[in-house]
């Protein structure tokens, strides 16, 4: 005879889910005894409780467990097989259902505004950043090397030419532009790039290296891409703070970036939207020097998404523009009838 804690161990169940058991008359206690009131089972009986708690974890209610585990194997087996179909044929009508609410209710006319910039800076001798801004795509992209430029115009004008279809391909098309623009530049140059395409209902994003996108929300302003640069590194393991990351000397030095090199690691993933919210892509040539709280505070102020640029490039200037500058800013807004 097996205790009531060998027997849970030996058949993988609580002891709770045993008493549980003995009182649905599931798995019944061989002997109790009848000084202490301890439990005691028989080895043969860890069939019958490892089929009691597969039941369970089919999500079969217990009263049906009940019939069905007073039921030869053929027959019970015959019983589970016609209680799965219930609950694939329910499932799938759930399903159907589910996919018409969200249709439904994502079709609330949302729209974006936006506005897009781009300045050389005080000290640089050309400006090798590209930025965009239309209807379905905003993009920033941060060339470097010699045909620094050419890079980042090409990565931006690959997502262009994807058409409109259908969200679920959205990403793996997004992803596979940027592969092959990523594999057409020429050796020492190379480009950042993070996109976003607007799906009428959402935002798909494609993002490597170190220029960013934010979210300003309930006035409060969330980075929503990682940094692929050894500083976000240091940040990311505890040896540097954000704040010492900005004035770090390998501040521009990234761990992944779009260089014709090897297959790049891209990061792509679907953004929920709501009216309201405000956007930017930025280039590090505002967000290495223009601190946080002074970007956001820059975005609650803008009327329009124009005006956010302008004041954004105002203030990269004033810190002195030592690099290419480059912002997108989009609003989310419901449709006016
Ligand atoms: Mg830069």
């Amino acid at each position: 005879m097996l205790s009531i804690g060998a027997f849970a161990r030996a058949a993988g169940l609580s002891a709770k889910a045993l008493r549980l058991y003995a009182d649905l008359e599931l798995v019944v206690p061989a002997r109790v005894d009848p000084v202490t009131g301890y439990r005691f089972y028989r080895p043969d009986q860890l069939g019958q409780a490892r089929l009691v708690a597969w039941l369970r974890r089919l999500g079969m209610p217990l009263n049906q467990i009940q019939q069905v585990a007073a039921l030869e194997p053929a027959r019970a087996a015959e019983a589970i097989g016609s209680y799965w179909a219930r609950v694939e044929a329910d499932t799938a009508e759930r399903r159907a259902l589910a996919r018409e609410l969200v249709r439904t209710l994502s079709a609330a006319p949302l729209t974006m505004r936006y506005a897009a910039g781009s300045d050389i800076g005080r000290v640089r001798a050309e400006n090798q950043d590209t930025s965009f801004a239309g209807e379905r795509l905003i993009a920033v992209a941060d060339g470097f090397g010699a045909k620094g430029w050419p890079a980042s115009a090409a990565v931006v004008e690959a997502l262009r030419s994807i058409e409109p279809g259908c969200t679920a391909d959205l990403l793996n098309a997004m992803q596979e532009a940027v592969r092959n623009a990523g594999s057409g530049i020429e050796a020492g140059a190379g480009t950042t790039l993070t996109a976003m395409i607007w799906t009428g209902a959402g935002l798909a994003l494609v993002h490597i290296g170190d220029s960013r996108a934010y979210v300003l929300r309930d006035g409060g302003l969330l980075q929503i891409t990682h940094d692929h640069s050894v500083t976000q590194l240091m940040v990311d393991s505890g040896r540097l703070t954000p704040e010492e990351a900005r004035s770090h000397p390998q501040q521009s030095l990234l761990v992944r970036a779009l260089d014709g090199s090897a297959e790049p690691e891209v990061d792509a993933r679907l953004q929920d939207v709501s009216p309201g919210e405000r956007y930017l892509l930025c280039s590090d040539g505002l967000s290495s020097v223009v601190p946080t709280p002074q970007i956001r505070e820059a975005l609650v102020r803008a009327e329009n998404p124009a005006d956010a640029v302008k004041a954004l490039l105002d203030r990269a200037y004033e810190a002195g523009a030592p690099d290419n500058v480059s912002c997108v800013v989009a609003d989310i807004r419901e449709l006016s009838p």
